[in-house]
């Protein structure tokens, strides 16, 4: 009887082995999220000066290492560092970086300055500066290209005395905004939620190290080292960590979001993509492009993509491929945009008002 206890124990640990096994076996073998880890500054470049002793080129080094370390834990994701040791990168070399590792979003990491005890943190995406506050740290940010003996020539677009007039977006950056500013939203999210920092706010402006990626791409002022408290806080250890744990945790749920339906994926799944998945009162579409551009609403505007529509949002114009209640169609439809060049292309899902509704709320 005992025997029999232990061989059925055996039995039972061997069944739950293989199909462990299996089911490791069968994670899908599709490309891995990536992200370049940006630590702004370094070696000449200390970044901005600080009064109180913290040196920022440092803080962020270490807030991107411990941000990289957290994200290698996931296996789904894959970590490029633009520098792990404190030398000098030219501030075009870091997009270089991200664009020919063809990186899935662009993290650069930095800390704030002011000659007041301002505090508190703020994300940017790359746009024309709103206002001049974003103006005064894309410029901070962007001085370091004078270190660079031929910036003359290598910058020769940016006019960043005047940097109001340089840096507009082109429709290629345009189809990263709403990404870029997703993530951005979910990082100043957490940092205030589980952090209780400051919410300074997602803004927009011309940083030069953004405008050189060609993937969503956000710029972290983790706070300011000018302020007393703040500034400890950041150059500690246990500030660092959480920072970066904040961090880490929305680019988790960014991709979880974004990333889910790739090609790959995709094409494992075609049996079950050829049946329909019909939800009632959903219109599903693939949005292809955000751009305060017009264009006109055709395939041939959209590398000859079927059923093309524009929607305008705010100041931007958006673009969409497709319009159905199936949402095996509309993956389809997205396999196809992505292979045509929209890497970035992302389904999004309407009620019967033409409201935006959460993709993952339709789904469950
Ligand atoms: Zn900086």
């Amino acid at each position: 009887m005992r025997s029999r206890i232990t061989f059925n124990i055996i039995l039972t640990l061997l069944v739950v082995f293989s199909a462990f096994a299996k089911a490791y076996s069968q994670q899908p073998s599709s490309k891995k999220f990536k992200v370049v880890i940006d630590a702004g500054h370094g070696g000449d470049d200390p970044g901005k000066p600080s009064k109180a002793g913290f040196k920022e080129s440092d803080i962020a080094l270490k807030i991107a290492l411990a941000l990289g370390e957290q994200l290698e834990k996931n296996t789904d994701i894959d970590v490029v560092y633009t520098r792990k040791t404190d030398v000098f990168i030219k501030l075009r070399e870091r997009g270089a970086i991200a664009n020919r590792e063809k990186a899935d979003l662009f993290i650069s990491i930095h800390c704030n300055a002011h000659n007041t005890q301002a505090y508190g943190t703020e994300t940017y995406v790359l746009g024309l500066h709103a206002n001049e506050e974003n103006l005064r740290v894309a410029k901070a940010e962007n001085s370091v290209i004078f270190m660079e003996e031929d910036y003359e020539v290598a910058y020769a677009d940016y006019n960043i005395n005047s940097p109001e007039s340089i840096i507009g977006l082109n429709l290629m950056q345009e189809e990263f905004l709403d990404q870029s500013i997703l993530i951005a939203s979910m990082v100043q999210d957490n940092f205030t939620k589980d952090l209780g920092r400051k919410n300074r706010s997602v803004k927009q402006a011309g940083f030069v190290v953004l405008h050189q990626t060609t993937m969503p791409s956000i710029l972290i002022e983790t706070g300011f080292i000018t302020n007393v408290t703040e500034g400890k806080y950041l150059a500690s250890k246990k500030g660092q960590q959480e920072i970066a744990g904040a961090i880490a945790k929305s680019v988790r749920s960014y991709k979880d979001k974004v990333f889910v339906f790739e090609p790959t994926a995709f094409k494992e799944q075609s049996v079950a993509v050829e049946k329909k998945q019909i939800f009632n009162n959903v219109t599903f579409k693939v949005q292809l492009a955000a751009s305060s551009k017009k264009l006109e609403p055709k395939s041939y505007n959209f590398k000859k993509l079927p059923e093309i529509s524009r929607v305008r949002d705010g100041n931007l114009y958006k673009y969409y491929s497709g319009s159905t209640n199936d949402y095996n169609a509309i993956r389809k439809r997205l396999a196809e945009a992505k292979s045509k060049g929209y890497t970035s292309a992302f389904i999004v899902s309407f009620d019967d008002n033409n409201i935006k509704i959460p993709l993952d709320k339709v789904l469950n």
